[in-house]
């Protein structure tokens, strides 16, 4: 099924009003502005799951971004490789066994686990497949990602203890629909997303 088509995304659209569903924890520019120590000692996390195309990667990369190298390295010193994993709704490019290849390739290169399920965020079910993957508790495990309709709304309704909206690392390589959906939730909690960068 093509990447734009997510069912999942359009049936949480209304979400788009709910608040304390949309909202994040924390919102920062990059993973760079993430104290690894202070999320496991203070908020009591003990697993992460990441968002890949444009939290990690560029859109449809297989390598971190140069930017975050050092604090997606740090993060594996301080939690361990089997403590992170990655949810990513990429579906492939059209090109069979796309999918499967670029699952691989991230794995290859960044060291962590990819959670592998035809059901996409913001879908409670891939949440929980996630936190299976790392053993932890979903109130102990915090999602880190770029976009609050897909990334954040998932891991409230899924009950995970923390969540930690990042801006795209490239948002140019987005495809449209991606672009629009970022545009429209960013626009709309602009005043709160204002709020909770500067309370930090
Ligand atoms: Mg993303």
């Amino acid at each position: 099924m093509a990447q734009w088509f997510n069912i999942d995304f359009l049936r949480n659209s209304l979400s788009l009003f709910n608040h304390d569903l949309m909202l994040p924890d924390r919102y920062v520019r990059d993973i760079n502005e993430i104290n690894w120590e202070d999320l496991k000692k203070d908020k009591g996390i003990e697993g992460v799951i990441f968002d890949a195309d444009n939290t990690l990667t560029v859109y449809e990369g297989n390598s971190v971004h140069h930017s975050i190298i050092k604090s997606f390295e740090k993060s594996k010193k301080i939690y361990g490789s089997d403590k992170l994993v990655i949810l990513s709704n990429y579906t492939g490019n059209g090109m069979e066994g796309s999918r499967e290849r670029r699952i691989e390739e991230i794995k290859a290169n960044l060291g962590i686990r990819v959670v592998a399920s035809s059901k996409k965020k913001p879908a409670i079910q891939v949440y929980n497949i996630a936190v299976c993957y790392i053993g932890t508790q979903s109130s102990a495990t915090a999602m880190i990602g770029d976009t609050m309709g897909i990334d954040i709304l998932g891991a409230r309704k899924a009950g995970l203890g923390y969540t930690v909206l990042v801006d795209p690392l490239d948002p140019q390589s987005d495809p449209l629909y991606l672009k629009f959906a970022r545009h429209v939730e960013r626009f709309w909690y602009r005043k709160e997303l204002a709020r909770i960068s500067n309370t930090q």
